[in-house]
């Protein structure tokens, strides 16, 4: 049996021709592995780019014992109610006093700067009353204080030889941070992964030509190639490919050899899938699914040579909702990302939604506050041609796959767009 056969076979309750859409998540990751491959760059590049090694700090961050106010270095055993110790000095971030702190006396410090030896607690300087004579500065630490209090242990933040990021992440601006802070100018990360995609079908002209009765303009190659910059992967942007055999031949071949994933466009509805399916068959293996939701139930997904095959509805809206809810995520994981579920949020529906049981929905809804609760209204119009809906929405409602109508006033769940898209 080949690898995809035997992967989707795996997966328990598996229909083609009406899959959930879990199950449909579920046979994808039993297909992928992770591309092999990493790189070292220099630590700001790596924004967005996922971890390929481990971070092991070498050094403790801080270094040092540091004040984390403005205020006076003490030893906490010398403080009684009230106590007037001797200033003998000063210490400022990057600036250390050198001497010990001995009994009755005290050091100025600034925040960061390293406490001086011998001193244990900070007293912030607001509460500290100065008083300058012949003998120098006397300052008068009132009661209260406790042990310790202001002062930033060494390896608080990060400690020497325990591991702080694990392989497999996606790396945020406090990673890029951290790393900084451990003195790493480069880091490993995963070499990005090549996405080449294209549009199909005979009705679509590209940006730049003019429109000729009965064509559209190719939106399409424009949402994914938007789509897939936010994911940082390679982009192999290749053009409109007619509904014609040997042309979308010869470009899954140039994809295949390419490319790690292909995304294509249109061509996998009832009307159009049959001639498509001979062509795959002959490339590679691919598997054609009628997937239980709305908008985009057919869907093809295997592979054309080494690559992997995301076949995706031609409809603008259904390309989006089925890149979210299964490319962007598979990407992620091909690319060598941990799998990390895309967070949901409850919301009121501030009207009623019509559904019937047996299919997942993804609706273009708007998420807005209304005193202390986050309500949500869809777009209006929900057909799947309608991309103004996905540019007007800032979430979808997932309305899950056995529940029927809602209605106003029941929670929902929805999928923030932000941080998303
Ligand atoms: P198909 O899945 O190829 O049958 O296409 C379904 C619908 O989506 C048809 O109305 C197509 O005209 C439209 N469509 C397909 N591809 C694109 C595209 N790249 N840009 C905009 N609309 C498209
Ligand atoms: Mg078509």
């Amino acid at each position: 049996m080949s690898t995809i056969a035997q992967a989707v076979s795996c997966v328990d309750g598996y229909d083609p021709d009406a899959l959930r859409v879990d199950k449909a998540v579920e046979a994808i990751r039993a297909c992928l592995a992770p591309v092999a491959g990493s790189e070292r760059v220099p630590v700001r590049e790596a924004l967005g780019r996922v971890l390929a090694q481990e971070i092991v700090p070498s050094i403790n961050v801080p270094g040092h014992d540091n004040s984390a106010m403005d205020g006076f270095a003490v030893r906490f055993a010398d403080l009684k109610n009230e106590t007037e110790l001797k200033q003998i000095g000063s210490a400022l971030a990057g600036k250390p006093f050198a001497q010990a702190v001995n009994a009755g006396e005290c050091v100025r410090v600034m925040t960061g700067a390293v406490m001086p030896k011998g001193a244990d607690t900070v007293v912030v300087q607001e509460v500290c009353k100065a008083a300058v004579d012949n003998a120098g500065t006397r300052i008068s630490i009132p009661p209260g204080q406790r042990v310790g209090q202001n002062v930033r242990a060494a390896g608080e933040d990060l400690k020497a030889g325990v591991p702080v990021l694990e392989p497999g992440r996606l790396l945020s601006a406090a990673d890029i941070g951290l790393i900084a802070s451990l003195g790493q100018g480069e880091v490993e990360v995963r070499r990005r992964l090549r996405v080449a995609f294209f549009s199909t079908g005979d009705e679509l002209v590209s940006v730049g030509s003019e429109l000729k009765e009965g064509q559209i303009y190719d939106s399409n190659r424009y949402t994914l190639h938007g789509m897939l910059r936010r994911l940082g992967v390679e982009i192999i942007d290749m053009g409109v490919v007619r509904d014609d055999p040997a042309l979308l031949e010869a470009a899954f071949r140039k994809a295949a050899a390419e490319a790690d994933a292909i995304i294509t466009t249109g061509g996998v509805s009832v009307g159009e899938a049959d001639f498509v399916k001979q062509l795959m068959a002959k490339l590679g293996e691919v598997l054609f699914w009628k997937i239980a939701m709305r908008p985009g139930r057919p869907m093809a997904f295997g592979k054309v040579g080494k690559a992997y095959l995301f076949g995706l509805p031609g409809n603008p809206v259904a390309v989006m909702v089925t890149f979210y809810q299964f490319v962007r995520d598979a990407l992620l994981f091909l690319g060598g990302r941990k799998p990390e579920e895309i967070p949901m949020l409850s919301a009121i529906s501030a009207q009623p939604i019509r559904k019937v049981p047996g299919r997942t929905e993804y609706q273009r809804g708007i998420v807005y506050r209304e005193g202390d609760v986050w309500k949500v209204r869809t777009t209006g119009q929900q057909g799947s041609g309608v991309l103004r809906s996905m540019s007007e929405a800032n979430c979808f409602i997932v309305v899950e796959h056995a529940r029927g109508s809602v209605q106003a006033g029941e929670a929902v769940q929805v999928q923030l767009f932000e941080g998303l898209m």
